[in-house]
């Protein structure tokens, strides 16, 4: 890290400073993770200097014998992880994923059935501001507004009317178990498509604690890098029939030469989900959530849906008066870290909102448990409760950072970039 520090003394001073906010707050944002060294290292590496358009054996490029067996390790260890018979690891991110996968199966005009932003689905699944909303015709389904869950009677009936060539599952605020199955039988019943984007829950399906959308759907697509603790970019899985058409959609349908440096830290993360403490990782994100709903449930609050089965909770800040945005500021001046969040039904806009959203594993991987969770929940309730209390918010603050140092987050780059 020498060599950074003399050629770039900002952006190393950038990487210093990032690392300590890093460490010292309390990381809640639901799609985030801090991973591993191993992770890093990959990703890190000369591998970034080798182009590869193309895949393993069949390359426009020479020199690529070693990327090949890079590559090829982080398929094969998809496959084994999910259960898939086919995997593409190259694209660049969960949206290059799902883009690839529309390109396979729709033409522009064709409608998808997804879910709706504002219940807790994806700009990529057919947000006017995104392609996915420019190039096809979009209709959503939701929750219900009495549970809060997907109502399938209804998604059934708007499948029926609306004929989708596509349905697409998965969502990126969604506190509860998906049901791919139920998904599978509209799909069959209007002769379309089904896709899961797992990039949320991937980690949990991985490790068997969330049911697995890979039996039941044409395509899995998904992010590395949430609770799959992996780096950022995204991979799809479907069967093995699909694979010359996903893999032309992805090169060169969207994308040139992947990026090898994180094909190899995917390879590493997949590796890293196989063994068996990923499991207990996953067990205790879940088990962290449940701790962190209680907490809040019984200080007063209103979690959507009544609370979570998976990594994520959202909390409805009507009661206590406050929006997304300014709980989102207040819990930060304190040193939590949570993103503002739209609630089903809101009457907020999105830039303001009248919920925020909380996951939990990151700090899952930082090795807190249950007591943590409970000591997080309180002072989450006394800011919310409390927002303009600026005496209440430093004294909060110097506790966060305390129990922050009880829980180390990469000694070993603290001594390089700030040793
Ligand atoms: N799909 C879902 C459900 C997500 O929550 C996200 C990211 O938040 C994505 C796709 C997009 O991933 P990316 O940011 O890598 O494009």
């Amino acid at each position: 890290m020498s060599h950074l520090k003399a050629t770039d003394p900002e952006i190393f001073g950038v990487i210093g400073q990032e690392l300590v906010r890093q460490s010292t707050k309390l990381e809640l944002i639901a799609s985030e993770n801090f991973a591993s060294l191993a992770v890093m290292e990959a990703e890190g590496s000369i591998l970034m200097n080798k182009y590869a358009e193309g895949y393993p054996g069949r390359r426009y490029y020479g020199g690529c014998e070693f990327v090949d067996i890079a590559e090829t390790l982080a398929i094969e260890r998809a496959n084994t992880l999910f259960g898939s018979e086919y995997a593409n690891v190259q694209p660049h991110s969960g949206t290059q994923a799902n883009m690839a996968v529309y390109f396979a199966c729709l033409s522009p005009g064709d409608t998808i059935l997804t879910m709706n932003l504002a219940h807790g689905g994806h700009l990529s699944h057919g947000s006017p501001v995104n392609f996915s909303g420019r190039l096809y015709q979009v209709v959503h389904y939701g929750v219900s507004a009495e549970t809060e869950t997907i109502d399938y009677e209804e998604l059934e009936k708007l499948a029926l009317k609306a004929r989708p060539k596509l349905i697409v599952a998965g969502a990126s605020a969604y506190p509860r178990t998906i049901d791919f199955e139920a998904f599978r039988i509209i799909a069959d019943k209007v002769e379309a498509y089904l896709m899961v984007d797992m990039a949320h829950i991937a980690g949990l399906v991985a490790a068997g604690i969330h049911p697995s959308p890979v039996p039941f759907a044409d395509f899995v697509t998904s992010t590395t890098h949430k609770t799959l603790r992996g780096p950022r970019g995204g991979f799809i899985l479907a069967k093995e029939r699909f694979a010359r058409l996903l893999n032309s959609q992805i090169f060169p349908g969207i994308q040139g030469g992947p990026l090898m440096n994180v094909i190899a830290a995917k390879a590493v993360c997949f590796k890293e989900a196989l063994e068996p403490g990923f499991k207990t990782y996953a067990q205790q994100v879940v088990a962290n959530a449940r701790a962190l709903a209680t907490v809040l449930k019984a200080e007063g609050f209103r979690l959507v849906s009544g609370g979570t089965d998976n990594h994520l909770l959202l909390i409805d800040l009507r009661s206590v008066g406050l929006t997304g945005r300014e709980a989102e500021a207040a819990l930060d001046r304190a040193g939590i870290t949570v993103n503002k969040n739209a609630i089903p039904f809101d009457p907020q806009k999105p830039t303001v909102t009248s919920g925020i959203r909380l996951g939990t594993a990151a700090l899952t991987t930082r090795g807190m448990r249950e007591p943590e969770m409970e000591m997080i929940g309180t002072w989450i309730s006394t800011i919310l409760k409390d927002p303009a209390n600026e005496t209440l918010i430093k004294e909060v603050r110097g506790k966060v950072q305390e129990l922050c140092r009880t829980f180390p987050l990469y000694p070993e780059l603290h001594e390089i970039y700030n040793g």
